[in-house]
């Protein structure tokens, strides 16, 4: 039998150290604070946003939400974001996107302030993500994934690390997370020809393609590590799976995350993690 690689179990330890950084933060008169803004009203960003409000409520982080219509102007964003940037009250933005099509994105992830850009948006974070220097911190799903495997022990330097996923906002910043790592990364993606067999190569496979279950245990052998990313609504089951058909790869592998309670159920933590330490950074200043 696998081991289960728990995200919930990762995020309640990760959220029993951040209360305490919290609370050494409010000692020294400085309330880590959170905005949340969000542009319109998605299904999937209110999901997020909850998650995060449970989450900072329980670490001891403030929250503000800048809640904007669905056809709000660009300047009325770029406006708020300037407010979010020159208000020393607040440590950290969470800026869902996609922004809606009318809207600049590229624009407005421009504008926010690096040091308050908490899961990765700006060109500075990924300027860091990519060099390992400058300010910024790692988009927070990415990193739920190097929190897991620290969480359990995994050490990746030095093995073979295959990552099937190569969009900009999860595969690729995973990969270079791991390489970071001293892992040895190989990127696949839907080009890929004889994916099973580059697969079966890696100590440790990450999974983030979007596919309910599509990958069954041809993908894998035994003493792998797995890491599924993945998050589809399975009309079959009417529930949430992975990209890795669970049930049929457990019994194979050394070790795997679910889904749900997985890669994604850390992520409202690594969001907390980033907060407290960009308040931090301004206590440090400070002091
Ligand atoms: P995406 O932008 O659609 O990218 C999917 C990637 O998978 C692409 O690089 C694509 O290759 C590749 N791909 C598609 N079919 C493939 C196949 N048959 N074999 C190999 N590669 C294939 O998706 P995403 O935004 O990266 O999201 C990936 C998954 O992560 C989704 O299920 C999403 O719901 C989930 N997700 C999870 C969390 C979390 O907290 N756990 C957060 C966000 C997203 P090409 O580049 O060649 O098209």
């Amino acid at each position: 039998m696998a081991e289960l690689l728990k995200g919930t179990s990762a995020a309640d330890a990760l959220t029993s150290e951040l209360i305490l950084r919290a609370e050494a933060l409010k000692t020294n008169g400085l309330v880590p604070c959170l905005a949340i803004l969000r542009v319109g009203n998605r299904a999937d960003d209110l999901a997020y946003e909850s998650g995060a409000l449970k989450r900072c409520e329980t670490v001891g982080i403030a929250v503000r939400q800048f809640i904007l219509p669905a056809d709000v102007s660009q300047n009325v964003l770029l406006q708020t974001i300037g407010e979010i940037n020159r208000d020393a009250g607040i440590h950290g933005c969470l800026m869902f996107l996609p922004l809606p099509k009318h809207l600049d994105e590229k624009a407005a992830c421009a504008a926010l302030d690096p040091t308050k850009d908490i899961d990765g948006i700006t060109p500075s974070s990924i300027a860091k993500l990519y060099s390992g220097s400058g300010i910024g911190f790692a988009p927070c799903t990415p990193q739920s994934c190097t929190e897991l495997l620290n969480h359990f022990g995994i050490t990746v330097s030095g093995k073979r690390v295959v990552v099937v996923g190569r969009s900009l906002v999860i595969g690729r910043p995973i990969a270079l997370l791991l390489l970071t790592a001293d892992g040895t990364v190989t990127i696949c993606h839907s080009k890929t020809r004889d994916l099973q067999q580059i697969t079966r190569t890696a100590d440790i496979v990450i999974i983030a393609v979007g596919k309910a279950e599509a990958f069954g245990p041809e993908y894998f052998r035994p003493e792998q590590v797995v890491l599924d990313v993945g998050i589809n609504w399975s009309e079959k089951k009417q529930k949430l799976v992975g990209d890795v058909d669970f049930d049929a790869v457990e019994p194979v592998v050394s070790a795997i995350s679910p889904v749900p309670a997985g890669v994604g159920s850390l992520t409202a933590a690594v969001l907390c993690k980033h907060i407290i330490e960009a308040a931090e950074n301004i206590g440090q200043q400070a002091g």
